[in-house]
């Protein structure tokens, strides 16, 4: 898969419409899922083992999507298959009151990466250019009421890339995606939601709502994109009105990016080395 057609570049003006929603290519749902998906699962575990071992560098994955988007089973689909010990998945929900005492990036901040960790993020700081920009939430904020004004989301993309850039400069890659769904396929799973029992639990009425702002969203997704994308720290905007393909194209970004960072085993210094020879003696001396 060229995963370069879903990346969006610098400074690029976006309109999501003219991104597809739906794959309709040549891959085939199921050797995706038996057997494409499962060999990149490994190359990733394999990697990640890497880069555990390496512990210099780490790796922020931010998905952000509409409702029923499919965030959630790709999470448990594609991440799953790397080892737990170097891995961490936060949600971000609506800001709790200890969260909105503190400016916006710093529940962000408490969830990075320890260096050779991969942390997921389930929604991201790009909720607070998003459904607070969407409702209009910073009218309730506590935020200083002068520093609301008609350029904040300005600003915040502003500070939103040098917080990324920052993280890049000290050994953490940041990447985004943006799980594409069209607004008939999130009413057949918001429907299945309500369908189908052991889905109830996943049903929220807000989600129904919230459909009635799918233009404002959609809108802000183009804004912030737009203002967002950069060569160190890109989107990338994946079809994923098919759930399979939306993990495997997850899955071949995810591999790429691991790829390109080629993370390495440490060495052991010379010393080290003549000291594991002792210790092999006084262990078969035992
Ligand atoms: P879910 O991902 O379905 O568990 O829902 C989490 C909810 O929290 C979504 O409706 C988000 O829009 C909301 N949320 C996340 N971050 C923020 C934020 N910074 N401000 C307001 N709402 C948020
Ligand atoms: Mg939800």
């Amino acid at each position: 898969m060229n995963i370069n057609q879903y990346k969006v570049p610098e400074k690029a003006k976006i309109h999501l419409k003219d991104y597809a929603t739906t794959y309709d290519g040549p891959l085939n749902k199921k050797e995706v899922k038996s057997k494409l998906l499962p060999e990149n699962l490994n190359a990733m575990a394999e990697l990640q083992d890497a880069l555990y071992a390496e512990n210099t560098r780490g790796i922020v994955v931010v998905l952000q999507a509409m409702d029923a988007a499919g965030k959630d089973g790709l999470i448990k689909h594609v991440f799953t298959a790397l080892n737990p010990q170097g891995v961490t998945v936060t949600p971000f929900k609506v800001p709790n009151a200890e969260e909105l005492d503190h400016d916006y990036l710093w529940r962000i901040a408490r969830a990075l990466p320890r260096r050779g960790e991969i942390a997921i993020f389930n929604r991201s700081h790009y909720e607070d250019v998003l459904v607070t920009r969407v409702h209009d939430l910073l009218k309730e904020s506590p935020l200083p009421e002068e520093l609301v004004d008609d350029n904040i989301w300005n600003r915040r993309f502003k500070e939103i890339r040098a917080f990324e850039s920052y993280l890049n400069d000290n050994g953490f890659t940041v990447v985004k995606i943006f799980l594409h769904l069209s607004k008939d396929e999130q009413k057949e799973r918001l429907m299945e939601r309500i369908t189908r029992p052991e889905k109830h639990w996943k049903f929220s009425s807000s989600d129904v709502n919230e459909r009635a702002y799918w233009e404002d969203y959609q809108k802000a997704y183009e804004d912030l994109i737009a203002h967002t994308s950069t060569e160190n720290s890109p989107w990338y905007i994946i079809p994923a009105d098919r759930k399979w393909y939306a993990r495997y194209a997850v899955s071949e970004i995810m591999l790429k990016l691991m790829k390109d960072m080629n993370p390495t085993y440490p060495e052991l210094a010379e010393k080290e080395k003549e000291n594991l020879a002792k210790w092999k003696k006084i262990l078969e001396e035992e």
